[in-house]
């Protein structure tokens, strides 16, 4: 196992909430916003107003751009946006989940509490010196997010068929040249 597996949960929501903003975008009203955070398993308090959907769509921005830093610029980022939402981390276990890190109450909203929680996971990527492990989708057409979990680094698509596409084209290509 590369990172524990809240942190591996939470670098598969940053990812998951990011590429929402991709063409068609999937995060357009409050009820698309309940759909994913159901999907994703999201805890915590949530408002489901215009505004909480607003700061979370302004979220994805910037968690990608947190995807793409190099290391030198990453860290300050990372360490500015815990400092700007007072993060302070405390061990909980809620949900059954076993012993995990918050570093903002439950309660807090919704967006702080995501972009927290990415911020924290990506602390451990940077930590275990796996920052490689953050990838875009290899297909020419498709800018998500990917993380690279597998055991010899070898993810090169998003989950959204990207893959399957790129075999089925380069069969064609295979019969093509036959
Ligand atoms: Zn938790
Ligand atoms: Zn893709």
């Amino acid at each position: 196992m590369t990172f524990t597996h809240d942190t591996e949960v939470a670098l598969g929501a940053a990812a998951a909430l990011v590429n929402t903003a991709s063409d068609p975008d999937t995060l357009r009203t409050p009820e698309d916003l309940e759909r994913f955070l159901d999907e994703e398993g999201w805890f915590g308090v949530r408002s489901g107003d215009p505004a909480e959907l607003d700061a979370v769509r302004a979220l994805r921005p910037r968690l990608r751009e947190l995807w793409t830093l190099e290391e030198e610029e990453l860290v300050p980022t990372l360490n500015e946006i815990l400092v700007e939402a007072e993060a302070l981390p405390q061990l909980v276990d809620h949900d059954g989940l076993g012993w995990h890190i918050h570093a903002v109450p439950q309660d807090a909203p919704l967006a702080k509490r995501m972009a927290v929680e990415a911020v924290m996971a990506l602390i451990d990527v940077v930590r275990a010196g796996e920052l490689d492990r953050l990838k875009r989708c290899a297909a020419d057409d498709c800018d998500d997010l990917v993380i690279d979990l597998s055991r010899n680094r070898s993810r090169r698509f998003c989950e959204s068929g990207c893959g399957n596409r790129e075999n089925v084209r380069a069969y064609r290509d295979r019969k093509r040249a036959e």
